[in-house]
């Protein structure tokens, strides 16, 4: 079967769906997107112009190639704009539906084949050498040669120190996005995470209860860091230092390596500079890292890389300062030991350098904790069965499922399920460094080149039966 099927309806998807309806002419392409918007899934589906990209507007696209690009596009909605700007989310979703409309009508224009199914995909089934079944829906079902999974990170697991009563109060929020569920004001809202998504929350709360106490609380009480201003100089000796770190021994000699650099560093370049001319070699020093080393920079180094890898937008850092110093902000270093209770909440706090432990009283407490890709224990029914059936594997770090490098998924014996791909946070464990928009672009336009050759290899070989 030559058709082919994308399941996904959120950025990932809409990047491989629209490269796929330029380049894919053996059959239909199917995009199985959801409920939600097409096209902004998580991310960019957000109402609230505070909620900024922590990307420059020059930077962003979803497409390697687009009928407009995304400053013209932000530029006939705001006013002129610059490629240095940090622009809201809400824009970005914009620009992709309109990206995604202008690649649909060509495809009309082309006779191409393709379609849109607002259903979930809830089931897939391998059919040998013929490829996959789809289902959509309750009971409809798609046949096709190849499948891309572009179905984001799991929604959110309470944390396990929550009790099923604080759970059941209401007063415990698990989706950072759902704050107009809470109709009444809180006197204390707790944000339990500090990175971007607990930042951008913190924000939408203080503007909704402009008289709340907001608290924010992680392990190490680390917020992200701020972009500068302007674009910095790169370093200049970023390439001879990518090629020390690639030819490394470790993670201890690359940390080395990269501290010697910023001490180095000089002119307008600095630490930022030289963490942002890591990113083309990322992935690849990933891949270097044992099993071992990858376990212990999850643990002891992420919480830092996160926070100077994805800074925060200079206008949301200074709102951030501006409610740290009205005093309505404060952020703690702590450990969450338990949450129980109705409202308020009780919540009990382990003090990092102290090691006291406190009770805090909340109205209401957000879960904000960041990208959840442990499949195994996450509630997706696609990605369950698909483990349950042996399509897919769990990342032993939690971090996705096991995949090659060109994103397509591994049995646990290491071999290939043909056809079957992934895109997205689903490969955090293959390449670390796959969730942003510019690395998404280039594997789906990646992915989708290939998954058209494949399509013309099988297609010439069935011509070549007797
Ligand atoms: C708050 C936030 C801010 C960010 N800001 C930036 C930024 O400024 N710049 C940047 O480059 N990156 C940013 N990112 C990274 C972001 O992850 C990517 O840019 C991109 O949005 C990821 O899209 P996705 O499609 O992989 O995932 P998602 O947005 O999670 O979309 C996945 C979609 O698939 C759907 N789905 C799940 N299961 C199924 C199924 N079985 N059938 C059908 N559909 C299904 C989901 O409902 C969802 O709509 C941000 C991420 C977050 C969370």
């Amino acid at each position: 079967m030559a058709d082919v099927a994308v399941i996904g309806g959120g950025a990932a998807g809409a990047a491989a769906f629209g490269e796929l309806l330029t380049r894919f002419d053996a059959g239909t392409v199917h995009w199985i997107v959801g409920q939600h918007a097409p096209g902004r899934g998580v991310a960019y589906g957000t109402g609230d112009d505070r909620h900024l990209l922590n990307v420059r507007a020059s930077a962003m696209g979803v497409f390697q190639e687009h009928a407009e690009d995304f400053i013209q596009h932000a530029s006939r909605q705001l006013g002129q704009v610059k490629g240095t700007d940090f622009l809201p989310r809400r824009i970005f979703g914009d620009f992709i539906q309109a990206q995604v409309g202008a690649r649909i009508d060509a495809a009309r224009r082309a006779g191409r084949s393709f379609r849109i199914h607002p259903e979930s995909a809830r089931e897939i089934v391998s059919r040998g050498e013929r490829g996959y079944a789809v289902r959509v829906g309750a009971d409809r079902w798609l046949e096709v040669g190849q499948v891309v999974l572009a179905v984001g990170a799991l929604a959110q697991r309470p944390l396990r120190t929550v009790s099923t009563t604080a759970l059941a109060s209401g007063a415990y929020e698990l989706d950072p996005w759902r704050l107009d569920r809470h109709p009444s004001a809180p006197r204390r809202v707790m944000v339990i995470g500090t990175g971007l998504t607990a930042v951008d929350t913190l924000l939408s709360a203080a503007l909704r209860w402009p008289h709340a106490e907001l608290v924010a609380v992680s392990r190490h009480g680390l917020l992200p860091f701020t972009h500068s201003a302007m674009p910095l100089a790169p370093y200049a000796r970023q390439e001879e230092l990518n090629r020390a770190l690639l030819s490394s021994d470790g993670a201890a000699r690359m940390f080395r390596l990269v501290r010697e650099a910023m001490q180095g560093a000089a002119g307008d370049a600095e630490w930022r500079s030289i963490i942002d001319g890591m990113r083309p070699v990322n992935a690849q020093l990933w891949q270097q890292l044992s099993h071992a080393r990858r376990r212990q920079f999850l643990r002891h180094v992420r919480w830092v890389w996160e926070a100077a890898r994805h800074r925060m937008a200079p206008a949301t850092g200074e709102a951030i300062n501006q409610l740290h110093e009205e005093g309505r902000l404060q952020v703690l270093a702590a450990r969450v030991l338990d949450v129980d209770g109705t409202a308020p909440l009780q919540v009990t706090l382990r003090e990092r350098s102290t090691q006291l432990v406190s009770v805090l009283e909340a109205d209401l407490v957000i879960q904000a904790t960041g990208l959840d890709t442990a499949v195994a224990y996450g509630a997706h029914d696609l990605l369950s069965q698909l483990l349950r059936d042996g399509l897919a594997t769990a990342d032993p770090l939690q971090l996705g499922v096991l995949a090659q490098a060109d994103g397509q998924l591994l049995s646990a014996d290491g071999r290939p399920h043909p056809g079957l791909y992934a895109i997205g946070s689903l490969l955090r464990g293959n390449l670390w460094e796959c969730t942003a928009m510019p690395e998404i672009r280039v594997a789906a336009h990646r992915l989708a080149v290939r998954l058209s050759q494949a399509s013309l290899v099988s297609r010439e070989s069935a011509s070549e039966l007797p």
